[in-house]
């Protein structure tokens, strides 16, 4: 039985304003096992689309859709500034997954995807687990993301990040090491954990916080970290902010409190609006844009198979610093916000692809 939510009165997708010239998007239901899903395919300019299969419990269908446009634009772009041969996709799957996640409706889901023939490849998501892609891969050929050696998005998620962190202390602090920096790292998770090791391994004094009060004492016994209330961690007095938890971190409220020199983490969307970005070139404060610094996990992605090599995965996600470098440069000679500098980057490259094959 289709569960209660709000049922949009015209949602159309030309209208919304997630929608962004996307290439596709693809409504699939099968009532027979409580199915509903949207795959959005934002570009596949520079390859097949890719972007992880997200399952939650919208409160209405607009807001699923909005979820997939404005998702699967961000993995054209997080993709294409990563070097990447792939677009930008994503999936979503209308429904509680505590509730209605079964063997049967993954398996489903699997068919669906495999029916778009590779224009769209998949991975676990936001609800959706590894073992999940296993029950997929039943199904289809395009799901990603293994429980073994390979496919562990997190860890090369966070050493990106560090990478990224290092490349804003070069250009903003003008050194090349991290010592006695004070960094303040909002959300412990699977990322968050992470990079505070690189961290506290290269000698940063670290402040943090996590709604899970848990992961606060082991960092604060682990590494010595000094524990912040949540709500106040982006005003601590610090060298560093890393957002590491939900995003829109950076937004009126928070924007004018931020004491740090550099804002760098992990969180997608950490700027809830443009404007904040601005707000913080203003302030003197270089933003490492999200999608350029939080690659790793995709680019660990890209790499799995049969000749997956951890050491190779992992030179290719230091190469992220040498990216964060060229986009604070750019940022600098155009006085321009970093986040746009960024954008424009990536619509650059688009933009040259395409050519290229309308040439071809
Ligand atoms: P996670 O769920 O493992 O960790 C998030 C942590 O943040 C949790 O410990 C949670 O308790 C904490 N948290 C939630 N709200 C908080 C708040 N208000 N204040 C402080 N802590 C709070 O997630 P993750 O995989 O570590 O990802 C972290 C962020 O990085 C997310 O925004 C995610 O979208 C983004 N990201 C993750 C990856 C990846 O490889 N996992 C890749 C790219 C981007």
């Amino acid at each position: 039985m289709r569960p209660e939510r709000t049922k949009a009165s015209a949602m159309t997708v030309f209208d919304s304003n997630a929608y962004d010239g996307h290439e596709a998007v693809i409504f699939h239901a099968d009532p027979a096992f409580g199915l509903e899903a949207i795959v959005a395919i934002h570009s596949s300019v520079l390859g097949p689309a890719f972007g992880g299969l997200r399952m939650r419990a919208y409160a209405s269908d607009t807001d699923a859709l909005e979820d997939a446009l404005r998702l699967s634009k961000g993995m054209t772009y997080k993709a294409a500034m990563a070097d990447l041969p792939f677009g930008g996709g994503k999936a979503v799957i209308i429904g509680d997954p505590r509730i209605r996640k079964t063997e049967a409706l993954l398996r489903t889901m699997g068919r669906f995807i495999e029916s778009l023939n590779g224009r769209y490849h998949t991975a676990d998501d936001m609800g959706t687990t590894v073992a999940d892609m296993d029950v997929l891969r039943m199904e289809t050929r395009f799901a990603h993301g293994f429980a073994d050696a390979s496919g562990k998005p997190p860890p090369a998620t966070a050493f990106g990040v560090f990478a990224g962190i290092r490349a804003a202390v070069a250009q903003r602090l003008g050194r090349d090491d991290l010592d006695g920096l004070g960094v303040a790292i909002q959300g412990l998770g699977n990322v968050g954990a992470r990079l505070a090791r690189y961290l506290a391994e290269a000698g940063a004094r670290l402040q943090v916080a996590d709604i899970e009060r848990a992961r606060v004492e082991r960092a604060r016994d682990e590494f010595g970290a000094r524990a912040v209330a949540p709500e106040r961690i982006h005003a601590a007095a610090v060298d560093i902010f890393a957002p590491c938890a939900a995003g829109a971190i950076i937004n009126d409220r928070t924007v004018g409190e931020i004491r740090a020199s550099i804002v760098a983490g992990a969180a997608n969307n950490q700027l809830d609006r443009p404007c904040h970005g601005a707000a913080l070139k203003e302030k003197g404060i270089p933003y490492a844009p999200d999608y350029v610094i939080n690659a790793g996990g995709l680019i660990d992605v890209a790499c799995e198979g049969p000749d997956y090599d951890p050491a190779r995965m992992l030179e290719r996600v230091a190469r992220i610093y040498d990216t964060a470098s060229e986009v604070f440069e750019r940022a600098r000679i155009e006085d321009a916000p970093t986040d746009l500098v960024a954008d424009r980057m990536v619509r650059a490259r688009l933009r040259s692809q395409a050519q290229s094959m309308i040439a071809a």
